[in-house]
């Protein structure tokens, strides 16, 4: 049965982290759920994080206690659930003479951290002298440099498999997932959600559903969604730009993650290892340009660079060596004045049911705080549908790939044709997922190779995410569910013969896997910015 006959109790527009963390909460709770995205799963703002899974030890400077006490427990709750997707990381702040923040403020937000984390299983901040830093990261900038403070958060190396396993969790719990479906009307009716239109992107094929409820998740195109009611709703979202570039390991690299205060304008950025290379950002602007086309500038890229180059000076950084750049927009409220960095990253959940009985809005929420603001939301929704619900339980069921690691790593090792190195990282994008790609492997002697010489991309994998994990382009498997795009040459290399073993699995015609090949090298080159021949691709 599609979709088009059906009545359900919730759909959610928006299959970002936090639409997917909605979907996932709803379903376990016993509600039908229909969860739309206009693309592919964690296509917005959720890709384009920093990735981290933190307190966000800022947010004490703007006296946001609770949200860091709330992160903080999320960041406990995520490691559990996605064991396998969450790692600890341990990041440094250098102080130096004539910062804006000097040791004594560093080291108190450090204990305010420590004792908001109380019980969180991670090692407590640590302050080093001048001697012990340079001693542990002889590379990093030492004129002026007074002490340094080392504490833990938490990183999350692919947001788009914790997205999509999100996902997942949600089908398997009975959720309709409609991918490339885009949400052209909502008809309200007599003061309240009738129902939903929405058109297949690829196929152009339309369809109607009528949910009692419609969460609006859609980041920062939720104005976008409110606007297709035909009503009219004030401005909810007041998007800020962050970017980011990626490059190798430089000389003189930090060994931990270094949380700086950059020169030019007194904000704190990131300098991450990161996926086996380094991700810096991020910047924050405000922004009211095109949604579809958010792009890394030169500027934004060129402040990156200076900046790291300042604080680790032999890294002698240039736009040749940034593999690719990416950037988002922040969905946070609506706020006029004040600095970008102030607006709070707290969650909103908006009911419109002065205009619309059954539709609400999410506005802001992180990456480490989708699961409470999924269960904040469902909550709200069993009350707009009368109905008492089951408790939330997504703080204590492992997300799917957080099961079963053990079992993966023997079936894998036993495929011939695939590397250590391969077994590693078939467990570090799938978790114990990865015991299915085994599976097909020995299943289907015809899959039973690798993609690629040093045999971590076993064919088999192809043929499991067509299969398993809801693909609908080429672009979906390599920068989605493989995640090789994310590579320091994003893959390129394969793409010929993992487009000749999709299109086998898809079905697709020559024409068909042309243009998806076409799409996706498009794709790749538009996360490029300098001249891609000036690229170093080692990594
Ligand atoms: C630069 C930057 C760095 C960040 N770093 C961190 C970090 O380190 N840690 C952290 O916790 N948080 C971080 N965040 C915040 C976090 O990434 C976002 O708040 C979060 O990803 C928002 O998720 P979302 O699901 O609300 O939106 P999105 O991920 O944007 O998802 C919205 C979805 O709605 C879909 N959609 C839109 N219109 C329609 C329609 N008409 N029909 C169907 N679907 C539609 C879109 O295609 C999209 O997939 C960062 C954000 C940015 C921009």
């Amino acid at each position: 049965m599609t979709a088009e006959s059906r009545t359900f109790d919730l759909a959610v527009i928006g299959a970002g982290i936090n639409g997917a963390g909605v979907a996932r909460d709803a379903a376990l709770r016993g509600l039908s759920v229909v969860l739309f995205d206009k693309g592919d799963v964690c296509n917005g703002t959720s890709w384009a994080s920093s990735r981290l899974i933190h307190g966000g030890l800022r947010y004490l400077e703007y006296g946001e206690i609770p949200l860091v006490y709330e992160s903080l427990h999320e960041r406990r709750h995520l490691r559990r659930i996605a064991s396998h997707l969450v790692k600890p990381l341990r990041i440094c702040i250098p102080i130096y003479r004539g910062a804006k923040r000097g040791p004594l403020m560093v080291r108190l937000g450090l204990i305010g951290y420590d004792l908001l984390a109380w019980s969180k299983p991670l090692p407590r901040h640590k302050m080093l002298g001048r001697d012990e830093i340079r001693a542990r990261e002889p590379g990093l900038l030492q004129d002026r440099l007074r002490a340094a403070a080392c504490y833990y958060d938490a990183q999350v190396t692919f947001a788009e498999r914790l997205v999509l396993e999100n996902v997942l969790a949600a089908r398997a719990a009975g959720a309709e997932i409609m991918t490339y479906a885009e949400v052209t009307d909502i008809v309200i009716r007599g003061g309240a959600v009738a129902s939903l239109n929405c058109e297949d992107t690829l196929t152009g094929q339309r369809t109607q559903i009528a949910p009692k409820v419609v969460v609006n998740a859609a980041g920062p195109w939720v104005d976008a969604v409110l606007n297709k009611t035909g009503k009219r709703f004030p401005p909810l979202i007041g998007g800020t730009k962050g970017s980011h570039i990626i490059v190798s390991r430089f000389d003189g690299a930090p060994r931990d993650a270094f949380y700086v205060e950059a020169d030019t304008d007194g904000r704190p950025f990131f300098i991450l290892p990161w996926n086996g290379l380094f991700l810096i950002g991020t910047t924050d602007t405000r922004y009211d340009g095109d949604l579809s086309s958010v792009r890394a500038t030169r500027a934004e890229v060129d402040y990156l660079l200076a900046e790291t180059n300042r604080v680790f000076p032999a890294a002698g950084l240039t736009i040749g060596d940034v593999h690719y750049a990416y950037a988002g927009i922040r969905p946070l409220p609506a706020q006029t004045g004040g600095p970008e960095s102030a607006i709070t990253r707290k969650h909103i959940i908006k009911s419109h049911r002065r205009v619309a009985r059954g539709l609400m809005s999410v506005i802001g929420g992180k990456l480490t705080t989708y699961r409470n603001l999924a269960e904040h939301v469902v909550d709200k929704v069993g009350k707009a549908l009368g109905r008492r619900l089951p408790e939330c339980r997504t703080s204590d069921t492992l997300l799917p790939g957080g099961w079963g690691l053990e079992e993966a790593r023997d079936a894998l090792g036993a495929l011939s044709a695939l590397s250590g190195a391969g077994v590693d990282r078939l467990l570090r994008v799938y978790g114990g997922r990865a015991v299915g790609i085994a599976a097909i492997a020995q299943q289907r002697p015809e899959l039973d190779g690798c993609v690629d010489e040093a045999a971590t991309l076993p064919e088999a994998e192809i043929a499991f995410v067509v299969a398993e994990e809801m693909p609908r382009t080429l672009v979906d498997i390599v920068y989605r569910r493989m995640m090789i795009g994310l590579d320091a040459d994003q893959g390129r290399t394969h793409y010929a013969r993992i487009a000749e073993l999709a299109a086998a699995e898809f079905g697709w015609d020559d024409a068909r896997r042309d243009a998806e090949l076409y799409a996706l090298r498009a794709h790749t080159d538009s996360l490029q910015v300098g001249r891609p021949e000036a690229k170093k691709l080692t990594s």
